[in-house]
């Protein structure tokens, strides 16, 4: 009894892709509304990434990371570590954001076992979503997603993360309670947490909820009140998502470490960093081999990958206005071409915009409406992969005003359909 939706679009139907243009087989012409999963930047094929890779594949396709390094691998972390907050400055590679989830936390926990004070603990966000590997699941809030593995994950604790919107009258108490309990956490045991981590300004998978910069600066603030580790998982928000180069820099906060994976290579190759202070690595630099960070994938800083990853900094580096005025085209968009009477919750954070669509049913992931747009969304041209009941958009950054526009019209489109429906 394996069912497999046929509104689902397979890899087989793609036949040629550019820029936010998917082509089907059948010639139809649709735009990737959510960047491929969140991890194309530039559009589909963008022709000066497929040529570093080519190049870089005639020179020296993979070499062990362990005793060797390369020149792709050196040059992409001085150049990440020049765009990313000054604190941060010990790279890390790994192969995909669960990874560079996994080695965060052991990092964490590795730094208070070094400098013997062991803390077991880790804080984390209700909502949260972190990865499928068990660290990773373990810190992520708990769903039926992780449902049947429960008794292996490791115990955590949580506290509400203060999901906002336009408009929100509740905004602060909401941040007043989360700062308050997680004050409550650390302040009874000051040497149990060994770290916190959370998605910086919007949990994605949790249903694109978006914080205000100002709660995590206060965030930042008790982690240092209460000498603890900060982690921001900036898999999904780094590279420009949040309309600067990093949520970090767009809250003005530095963490201890910072996660990234998805966008690093614009969206062609799996790769991913995990990136760390000078004083974290230094609990780590000692001839007791005890104290070693032992963690290494057989693709660790893959050549291809790191020069995927150059020249996606590069074209970045070349259009940062492209992420830095999506935020106000969104609005602009949200303005002219809804209907407000058929969603709520609006919320926009640099190129990701997100509302909830009104529905009878409960709000949450396994809301229908979700497939109702998905499968909607193919006939306007449109591919859109809805989180239950709440509808996003992130489309790569090549995006014309234009062509947003359409997306919105779209999507006003569909909303009126299943309302009439
Ligand atoms: C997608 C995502 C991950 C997991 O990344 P994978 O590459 O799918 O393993 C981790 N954290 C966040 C915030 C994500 O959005």
């Amino acid at each position: 009894p394996f069912h497999r939706p046929n509104y689902l679009l397979t890899p087989e139907t793609l036949s040629e892709e550019r820029g936010i243009w998917i082509e089907l087989e059948d010639g139809r012409r649709i735009m990737d509304c959510i960047s491929s999963w969140w991890v194309n930047l530039h559009g589909h094929c963008h022709p000066k990434i497929s040529e570093a890779i080519y190049k870089q594949s005639q020179q020296l396709e993979h070499i062990i990371f362990a005793g060797f390094t390369h020149d792709p691998a050196e040059r992409l972390a001085e150049e990440l570590v020049g765009k990313l907050p000054e604190n941060l400055t010990r790279t890390f590679y790994s192969d995909d954001g669960s990874t560079a989830v996994e080695v965060a936390l052991k990092m964490a926990y590795q730094y208070w076992h070094n400098r013997d004070q062991p803390r077991t603990n880790f804080i984390a966000f209700e909502g949260a979503y972190h990865g499928d590997t068990f660290g990773a699941m373990s810190v992520g809030s708990r769903s039926i997603f992780s449902q049947v593995y429960a008794d292996l994950l490791f115990e955590v604790k949580y506290v509400p993360f203060p999901d906002t919107y336009q408009g929100d009258p509740d905004v602060q108490e909401q941040e007043e309670r989360t700062l308050w309990q997680l004050e409550k956490i650390l302040s009874v045991d000051p040497n149990c947490c060994a770290g916190i981590i959370i998605e910086p300004l919007v949990q994605g998978a949790g249903g694109m909820r978006m914080c205000r910069p100002l709660f995590l600066q206060k965030i930042v603030q008790l982690a240092k009140a209460y000498d603890t580790l900060l982690i921001f998982d900036e898999v999904m928000t780094g590279f420009g998502r949040t309309g600067d180069w990093f949520a970090a820099l767009r809250a003005q906060v530095s963490p201890d470490i910072i996660c990234l994976s998805k966008g690093i290579t614009g969206g062609f190759l799996p790769l991913a960093v995990t990136v760390c202070t000078e004083q974290i690595y230094e609990a780590f630099y000692s001839d007791d081999l005890l104290k070693t960070l032992f963690h290494g994938h057989s693709y660790t800083a893959n050549p291809l990958g790191c020069a995927a990853g150059l020249a996606s900094l590069e074209i970045l580096t070349e259009n940062q206005a492209s992420f830095k005025s999506m935020e106000m085209i969104h609005q602009r968009c949200y303005e002219h071409y809804l209907d407000h009477e058929r969603i709520s919750h609006w919320r926009v954070t640099g190129t990701i915009a997100a509302m909830d669509v009104k529905t009878p049913e409960a709000s949450g992931y396994l809301n229908q409406v979700g497939l109702e747009i998905r499968k909607r969304s193919l006939e306007q041209g449109l591919l859109l992969r809805p989180l239950g009941n709440v509808l996003y958009v992130m489309p790569p950054y090549c995006t014309t005003e234009d062509e947003l526009v359409r997306i919105y019209q779209g999507i006003n489109q569909i909303l009126r359909e299943i309302v009439a429906s």
